[in-house]
């Protein structure tokens, strides 16, 4: 299965992104609240599979927004699956690339792998995880489609086999070539994605990745990775030793000001 994206129909209503949240029962983080693409851009987290990123660029020489969603490409051929040696991550028949923390030891080597920059590991956690969108799997054994896709308003989300996602975006390149830039964005990339864009403003200026080589990432990724495994190792747990050093000193801050005497002025 596939879904395509037009960027030309998306408003950045983010109706898509709520949907996320709800159905996979992702809340906000603690004093994060609901921030959307028009308060200022937000990243991809643990708690947010998806994504609208708000674009300022120009066409025509006009000043133009565009709204770029943003979840796990579902890679045809995964690398983070690929690079996974406990196969916590894996491609299912049915297209999305799904993750299992049971099986997952916290290497991140999945997190190098991805050349769209796409996982987020819960530094926060006593038992960490890596997250992302599954693309829905349960809807999809229902024969539903993923919930961002069912509640977009204006049809920016197209469902259904890849091939008939490709076909349809090759048609509307066709029937209007005036308006999009005639690129349809994983088609090739990292050797095809299951999500596809097409837009009328050049992907380069909507941050998306377009240096991604063709070529299907695990046919390298363990012949990099298979070097590197006790540097990275050691490199992740310097970042986890400093976040929760830089934790406690804030916390012992806290507390330092909460005890310390008060002035008798009351400051
Ligand atoms: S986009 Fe990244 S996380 Fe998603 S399937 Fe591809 S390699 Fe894996
Ligand atoms: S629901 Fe559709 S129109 Fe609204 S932000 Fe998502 S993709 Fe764009």
């Amino acid at each position: 299965m596939g879904a395509l994206v037009d960027i030309t129909k998306c408003i950045g209503c983010e109706s898509c992104v709520v949907a996320c949240r709800l159905y996979n029962g992702l809340e906000p983080g603690q004093n994060e609240g609901y921030r959307t693409a028009q308060d200022g851009n937000t990243e991809l987290a643990p708690n947010k599979w998806t994504v609208i990123q708000s674009h300022r660029t120009e066409k025509s020489e006009k000043q133009i927004r565009r709204f770029v969603k943003q979840q796990c490409f579902h890679c045809l051929e995964p690398a983070c699956a690929s690079a996974c040696f406990a196969k916590a991550l894996q491609k299912t028949p049915e297209g999305p690339v799904v993750y299992n923390e049971k099986l997952c030891v916290g290497c991140r080597y999945c997190m190098i792998a991805c050349p769209f920059g796409i996982l987020r590991f819960e530094w926060d956690k006593p038992f960490p995880r890596v997250l992302k969108c599954q693309m829905c799997l349960g809807r999809l054994a229902d024969g539903q489609m993923p919930a961002c896709a069912s509640v977009c308003p204006t049809g920016a989300i197209t469902f259904g086999e890849r091939d008939k996602m490709v076909g349809e975006a090759k048609n509307r390149l066709t029937s209007n070539p005036d308006l999009y830039t005639g690129q349809i964005y994983g088609v090739k990339e990292a050797g095809g994605t299951s999500w596809l864009y097409i837009s009328d403003v050049p992907f380069e200026q909507l941050g998306f990745r377009t240096n991604v080589p063709e070529k299907p990432i695990p046919e390298y990724t363990w012949q990099v990775l298979r070097w590197t495994p006790f540097i990275f190792v050691g490199w992740g747990a310097l970042l986890t030793g400093m976040y929760l050093y830089t934790k406690r000193r804030a916390g012992v801050h806290e507390e330092e000001e909460m005890y310390a005497p008060v002035d008798d002025d009351g400051k």
